[in-house]
C-alpha cells in the first residue's frame, strides 16, 4: 500500500533491506517478537584505549527474525517508535540488561565492567512513569543506581520539558545519563549546558573522518578535540565510538580520547562470549 511521504521516507532508509516489510506488518511481528521472546541482546564493551580494559558495557538489541534471521535495530527500532511499541521492548531490554549486568558482578566481581549503557528513545522519556521504571527495574536487578548509564541522542531529549524532567529525575535518583551521538544534532552546545548528562559520546561520524586527511579531516578532528575539552572542563566522561581499525584508535588516543568502543575494540556480542572475555581479564 502507498503511504505518505513521511512514511516512505522511513521505508527507504540506508540499511533498510530492499524487501523490507510493510510497515504495519512489520509493526505486527514486531509485537509477536516481543512476546515469543525473538528479541535479544547483544552486548558492546567500552574499553580504556591504553590497556584495552573494559571499563563500561553497552546492550544492543537485536531481532531473531524466524525467516528473516538477524535483523538489526536500525530496521526496526523506527517503527517499535512510531507504533508505541518502543515503551514495552525498551521496558524489556532495561530489564533484561541489568540482569546480565548483575550476573557479571556476582560472576566476576571487580573484574566485570563498571556500567551497563542502554539506549532510550524520546518517546520512553515522555512515558510518566519511566523514572519509576527504571528505579524499579535497578533495585530488583540487585544493582545501584551509578551501574547504569543511560543513553540518550540529542532529538530524544528535545521532544519536550517532559523529557528534561525525566533525565532530571532520573540524575536525582543516581543513574548516569549519556549523550550519544553526540556532535551530530543542531544544538549540541546548548544541550550540554541545559541537560543533566555525565558522559558525551563522540558519534563516530567524527572519529571515521578524523583519521583521513583534507580539509574536511582537519575539521572533524577540530571537532573532536573540542568536544573533548567541552568534556574536561566540565568533568564529563569522553567515549569515543566508532574505532574501526588500529588507525582510529591510535587518531583518538593522540587527540586525548581515553575511552573508546568500535569494532576493533570489540564487537557486540552474545552475553556468552563476553563473559569469555571478563573471564580471561580476571585471570592476571
Ligand atoms: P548507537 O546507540 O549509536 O549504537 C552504536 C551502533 O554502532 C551499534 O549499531 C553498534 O553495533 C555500531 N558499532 C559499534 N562499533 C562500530 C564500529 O566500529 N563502526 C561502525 N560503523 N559501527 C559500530 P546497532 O547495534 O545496529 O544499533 C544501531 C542503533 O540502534 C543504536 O545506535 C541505537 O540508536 C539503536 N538501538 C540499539 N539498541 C537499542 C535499544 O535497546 N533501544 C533503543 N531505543 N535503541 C536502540
Ligand atoms: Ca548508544
Ligand atoms: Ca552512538
Ligand atoms: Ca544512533
Amino acid at each position: 500500500a502507498k503511504e505518505s511521504g513521511k512514511d516512505s521516507f522511513a521505508r527507504y532508509q540506508p540499511g533498510m533491506g530492499a524487501d523490507i516489510l510493510d510497515h504495519a506488518q512489520l509493526g505486527a511481528q514486531l509485537r509477536q517478537a516481543l512476546d515469543g521472546g525473538q528479541l535479544t541482546v547483544r552486548y558492546q564493551p567500552v574499553v580504556r584505549l591504553a590497556d584495552r580494559r573494559i571499563i563500561g558495557m553497552e546492550a544492543l538489541v537485536r531481532w531473531r527474525h524466524p525467516e528473516r534471521g538477524e535483523i538489526s535495530p536500525g530496521d526496526f527500532i523506527p517503527t517499535a517508535e512510531r507504533t508505541g511499541l518502543i515503551v514495552p521492548l525498551g521496558r524489556w531490554v532495561l530489564r533484561e540488561a541489568c540482569r546480565q549486568k548483575a550476573a557479571w558482578r556476582e560472576a566476576y566481581g571487580d573484574s566485570s565492567p563498571s556500567t551497563i549503557g542502554v539506549n532510550v528513545s524520546g518517546r520512553q522519556l515522555l512515558q510518566p512513569g519511566f523514572a519509576d521504571e527504571v528505579a524499579d527495574a535497578v533495585h530488583e536487578a540487585g544493582l545501584e543506581p551509578h551501574h547504569l548509564v543511560l543513553e540518550v541522542t540529542e532529538n530524544a531529549v528535545l521532544t519536550g520539558g517532559q523529557a528534561f524532567d525525566t533525565l532530571h529525575a532520573l540524575r536525582a535518583f543516581g543513574v548516569k545519563i549519556a549523550l550519544d551521538d553526540f556532535g551530530t544534532g543542531q544544538s549540541s552546545l546548548r544541550l550540554i549546558r541545559t541537560c543533566p548528562v555525565h558522559i558525551l559520546k563522540l558519534d563516530k561520524s567524527f572519529v571515521l573522518a578524523a583519521a583521513t586527511t583534507g580539509t574536511q579531516a582537519r575539521r572533524q578532528a577540530a571537532v573532536a578535540s573540542a568536544v573533548l575539552r567541552i568534556a574536561e572542563d566540565l568533568e564529563l566522561d569522553a567515549v569515543a565510538e566508532g574505532i574501526e581499525n588500529a588507525e582510529h584508535a591510535d587518531r583518538m588516543a593522540a587527540l586525548g580520547y581515553r575511552l573508546g568502543q568500535g569494532y576493533h575494540l570489540v564487537r557486540p556480542l552474545p552475553a556468552g562470549e563476553i563473559g569469555a572475555l571478563l573471564a580471561r581479564e580476571v585471570a592476571p
